[in-house]
């Protein structure tokens, strides 16, 4: 019997990404999801819905059976941190960097710094394995106003061009990961609905690996 499936999408830059791979794996939404302010599309599968949502909820809605696979970045699903999720595939897609950064030439001070981040869980992490004490300040934008304004000394923050830190006077200092989006799916949905899935992942695959050899 084919079961219900629900995938979570990530709205924005991943979203534009995401669609192509999803349609050589013959999902394609009922209509045009960028141009809907929907927020659950049927697809050419009576059994297939898409959800598109905040990618920091991507995980949440996982964890919790409320999708079956889900598209997120490295970046959300290292800050969301959760045993219970696998990811089955590397999507190659919005690749980035995880990185700290600071001021141009400014020097750190020697005892506690103070780091402005939104990625709370993956600066308290890295900071712990290098043994820096350090105070995290959470943010929710413009990271690179921190250290201008003395709020912080250091940032953690997303890089991709590193266009964003030039222009506001601030290098990046130290890669903490490389970040794609990933498929993320339940250890339980993937045990439960594992005849569905399984294809949907393969499929995929397939479709990063000819993405692959196009940009080689
Ligand atoms: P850039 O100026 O090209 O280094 O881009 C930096 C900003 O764009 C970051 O502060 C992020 O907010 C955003 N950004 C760039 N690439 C990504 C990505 N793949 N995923 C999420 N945010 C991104």
């Amino acid at each position: 019997m084919t079961q219900p499936l629900t995938i979570a999408l990530s709205k924005g830059r991943i979203l534009d990404d995401t669609l192509p791979l999803l349609a050589e794996a013959g999902i394609h939404p009922a209509e045009d999801i960028q141009k809907s302010r929907k927020l659950i599309f049927d697809t050419n599968h009576e059994h297939i819905k898409l959800v598109v949502i905040r990618a920091t909820d991507v995980p949440t809605y996982v964890e919790y059976g409320a999708a079956d696979l889900g598209v997120a970045g490295k970046d959300v699903l290292m800050e969301y941190n959760s045993d219970n999720l696998c990811e089955p595939l590397d999507l190659n897609i919005a690749t980035c960097r995880l990185m700290t950064a600071a001021l141009k030439d400014v020097e750190m001070p020697a005892g506690r710094l103070k780091v402005a981040t939104k990625f709370v869980n993956i600066a308290k992490r890295y900071f712990a394995e290098q043994g820096r004490q350090v105070d995290i300040i959470k943010l929710y934008g413009g990271m690179e106003l921190a250290p201008i304004m003395g709020l912080a000394d250091l940032i953690v923050d997303i890089v991709d061009t590193g266009n964003t830190l030039k222009a506001n006077g601030l290098e990046a200092r130290d890669l903490i990961a490389p970040i794609s989006s990933r498929l993320v799916a339940s250890r339980a949905s993937m045990k439960v609905k594992h005849a569905q899935i399984q294809p949907i992942i393969d499929q995929m695959a397939a479709a990063v690996e000819r993405q692959r050899n196009i940009n080689a």
